[in-house]
């Protein structure tokens, strides 16, 4: 029987997996201790507790225990990589360069960066939303400090020539930092392989709890260091202060250790899904793909459908699915993806796009009714739409104006 509403925002976050809960309960009643009390058993407890989590995180990654540092999310791993990475090295320079389609805790750290005096080139990318490797190597200056790339895009599941951008770095002495929220537990991410020195991720991207996350921070090879941005008692080797969420980081290792079984596994099946829901909903006419088809998330499909506005596409069916359009709401208007606009989508296909993350528990039912829903309300729209009257009319829509509301 299908259930409805069915999920499918997983880029916003995941369902904890109740095997994750089971492991996380304890640690609410129990073992309530604080893992920095170092005089009794209830503080022993909660350590053990958290360097096994710290274990399963930083295996997942291909990282040493010693190199995860906890923190709230990726929200604030990003962050602390950014404005620490720069408190630590301003002396050597003052220059970073990341790219237009980043999530918005690193373009706006990096905004506030700017204020505190460092230069920030922001990369374009190209039309299937990959960062061009050249460009990156012509932004490169002396002064240099960092490059900031994420490892897949949130919005269009866009996976970055990670390798690659690494190798750039080392040849000309540069930190690289990658956010990869989307990407870890997704895909295989091994921080040596990939050449990554600084590294966000978070918990509840990957059926883990929400408010927990990691930084990876490299310690040889270089080694690397982030001046702290919460000051304390000096938790974390420094870098981050604050009584550890013991509860969180349990649920957080159990979550990462159940990717690193399941991930290949899970994908295989995803990944049929995901190309269904793909080839069933491209075949609607004008509709697109948006994002490059190949280096890309298995759970991610990012469609336009021209001449429907996204936000009246949901509402047609969001009491029964929930998913993501490409327009953001802000205060006083719809704004379009900057995302989808850095592909070169104009404003028209940038409203009618829509974000479909599929996860581990969703089914083959739940995909076709979406399928049938969108493609009836897609077609239900378009016969009251005076747009798609004018396109089927032959009217050339590109001399028009497309006003915002
Ligand atoms: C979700 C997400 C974040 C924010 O993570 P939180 O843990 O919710 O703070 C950052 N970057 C990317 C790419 C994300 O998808």
């Amino acid at each position: 029987m299908l259930k409805l509403p069915i999920y499918l925002d997983n880029n916003a976050t995941t369902a904890m997996d109740k095997r994750v809960l089971d492991h996380m309960l304890p640690y609410f009643t129990e073992h309530f201790g604080n893992a920095a009390s170092r005089n009794h058993s209830f503080g022993w407890v909660a350590e053990v507790a958290v360097e096994k989590g710290r274990e399963q995180v930083a295996s997942l990654i291909g990282a040493d225990n010693k190199e995860i540092i906890f923190t709230s999310g990726a929200t604030e791993g990003d962050n602390l990589a950014l404005k620490g990475v720069y408190e630590m090295y301003k002396s050597k320079g003052n220059h970073i360069i990341t790219c237009v389609i980043e999530h918005k805790a690193v373009l706006d750290a990096c905004r506030h960066l700017e204020k505190l005096g460092a230069e920030v080139t922001y990369l374009p990318v190209q039309n299937d939303g990959l960062v061009d490797l050249k460009q990156l190597e012509v932004a490169i200056k002396p002064e240099t400090i960092l490059i900031a790339i994420m490892y897949a895009n949130n919005e269009i599941g866009v996976i970055q020539p990670i390798r690659a951008i690494a190798d750039l770095a080392k040849k000309h002495n540069i930190l690289f930092f990658s956010d990869a929220t989307q990407a870890v537990g997704k895909i295989p991410v091994d921080v040596i392989n990939d050449g990554i020195d600084i590294m966000a991720f978070s918990s509840h991207k990957i059926y883990g709890p929400q408010g927990v996350g990691a930084l990876y921070v490299r310690r040889k090879n270089p080694r690397v260091k982030v001046t702290a941005q919460i000051d304390g008692g000096g938790h974390e080797r420094g870098m981050r202060s604050g009584t550890l969420n013991v509860a969180g980081i349990v649920g957080f290792g159990k979550a990462c250790a159940l990717r690193q079984e399941e991930m290949e596994e899970d994908n295989k099946r995803i990944v049929k899904l995901r190309d269904h829901l793909e080839s069933q909903l491209l075949k609607i006419e004008e509709s697109y793909l948006n994002g490059n088809k190949v280096h890309r998330l298995p759970h991610v499909s990012n469609i336009s459908f021209k001449y429907v506005e996204g936000e009246g596409l949901l509402m047609g069916f969001n009491k029964n699915i929930a998913l993501s359009s490409g327009s953001a709401c802000t205060s006083a208007s719809l704004e379009p993806s900057y995302v989808l606009k850095a592909l070169g989508l104009g404003d028209d296909l940038a409203h009618s796009s829509l974000r479909f993350g599929l996860s581990r528990t969703t089914t083959r039912e739940e995909i076709d009714y979406t399928i049938e829903q969108i493609t009836k309300t897609v077609e239900k729209l378009r016969m009251m739409s005076p747009l798609w009257e004018m396109y089927k009319d032959g009217v050339d829509l590109s001399t028009i104006e497309w006003n915002h509301h």
